[in-house]
């Protein structure tokens, strides 16, 4: 009898997790994404979540999702092209498109699959990839994808860039440059005017995956392409629709023959149903909504302004965040943890991030204040940090 089921070789791997100490359990939400919450059973303020704007639980963006289940089901029964492509996933494209200011959008079911999909879908081998060193993970497996050569140049560093542009001129078909907007890590706003003007001297194309930037940046939240005032000079501009827009899936912002190639290439459109109806209804209500009002990337800022300034007067370390995304620099990577972990029992979760996804010794806890949060729960949180922070000797 072969033990072959019992998995051992996933037992050992699992094993070694825990003897390293970084072996966890999921953390269970009970009820919606708010900005105080239900966590494992305990009532704790949530600087966690991306959902910037509170539109996870929106009472017009559930109305809107009711609605389309009514009239269009529960399913879309298909990929978008064989026959699951509704008027409904038309319609998001034609009002995001004028989110984004682009000519046109293509709409996949995630932003991880989206970059999975574009990426592969727009090179080839005889192409080189430049990629920020600290771009997201999907866009490391999204290159992986794709036949084309890779590099990597230093985080922001324009000179790296040029660097490789220079070394890889004459050398390769087409160059793609890609970076995240913003960096989820550490706030930081990637230097596109200076990346757009590299790519244009040596005649690279450029993608830029806005994640944390939509919906936060830029006019109404219209991203950091907007920001920089950028518009028609980026060939491919991902977004999310699930941390700002606070439903579910992702986008390519740009030219109509990147959405006409990506209807027949783009691997995830054709091989993976499209998305449900609830969600594109909420969908399309919720940009409908950042454009018609300022309000909730106003109160988004202010929060962030309020929350920061508090932090850093108490004497964190919040490092060089351009967003609201606030990281708590604590260093040693057990302190990290630890620090999380007394925030979480006396009220506040915000996780903890170490090496290997920051750098050794710069671990962090990276809060994420929303528009959401209320002054007085934000100045509750400030308290339980000050409060651990001279427990534990941090300040
Ligand atoms: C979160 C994130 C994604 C993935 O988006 P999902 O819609 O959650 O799949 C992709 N890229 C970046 C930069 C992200 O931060």
């Amino acid at each position: 009898m072969s033990n072959v089921h019992e998995l051992n070789f996933l037992k050992e791997k699992i094993q070694q997790l825990k003897d390293d100490g970084v072996y966890r359990k999921l953390p269970v939400l009970e009820g919606a994404s708010e900005s105080e919450i239900i966590l494992n059973g305990h009532k704790v303020i949530n600087l966690s979540s991306n959902n910037y704007l509170g539109f996870a639980n929106h009472p017009k963006l559930k109305q809107a999702a009711v609605e389309a289940v009514e009239k269009y089901g529960v399913g879309s029964g298909a990929v978008r092209t064989i026959v699951g492509n509704m008027d409904i996933h038309e319609e998001l494209e034609t009002v995001l498109a004028e989110f984004k200011r682009e000519e046109a959008v293509m709409v996949f079911q995630s932003g991880f699959n989206c970059n999975a999909g574009t990426i592969q879908a727009v090179t080839e081998k005889g192409d080189l990839i430049i990629s920020d060193e600290l771009n997201h993970a999907s866009i490391i497996d999204g290159a992986r994808l794709s036949r084309a050569d890779k590099t990597v140049y230093k985080h922001a560093d324009m000179e790296d860039l040029e660097r490789i542009l220079k070394e890889s001129h004459d050398k390769y078909r087409n160059k793609l440059i890609i970076t995240d907007g913003v960096f989820s890590m550490d706030g930081d706003i990637a230097p596109l005017p200076e990346i757009v003007e590299l790519a244009e001297k040596y005649g690279a194309m450029t993608y830029v995956d806005d994640a944390h930037g939509s919906g936060v940046l830029g006019e109404n939240g219209r991203g950091t392409v907007d920001h920089f005032g950028l518009h028609g000079r980026v060939d491919f501009t991902i977004g999310t629709l699930s941390k700002a827009i606070g439903v579910i899936g992702g986008y390519v912002a740009g030219s109509s023959t990147m959405k006409e190639w990506l209807s027949h290439r783009g691997r995830p459109l054709l091989f993976s149903t499209s998305l449900p109806p609830a969600a594109v209804g909420s969908i399309i209500e919720a940009v409908k909504l950042l454009m018609s009002t300022t309000e909730y990337t106003d109160r988004l800022w202010d929060n962030a302004k309020y929350f920061k300034e508090k932090i850093s007067t108490l004497g964190f370390d919040i490092g060089n965040s351009g967003t609201p995304i606030t990281p708590v620099i604590i260093g040693e990577e057990g302190k990290t943890m630890e620090f999380s972990k007394k925030l979480l029992e006396n009220g506040v979760f915000v996780s903890g991030i170490i090496f290997p996804t920051v750098p050794k010794g710069t671990g962090r806890v990276r809060c994420m204040v929303t528009a959401g949060h209320t002054k007085e729960q934000l100045d509750r949180a400030v308290d339980i940090f000050k409060k651990v922070g001279q427990e534990m000797g941090i300040l």
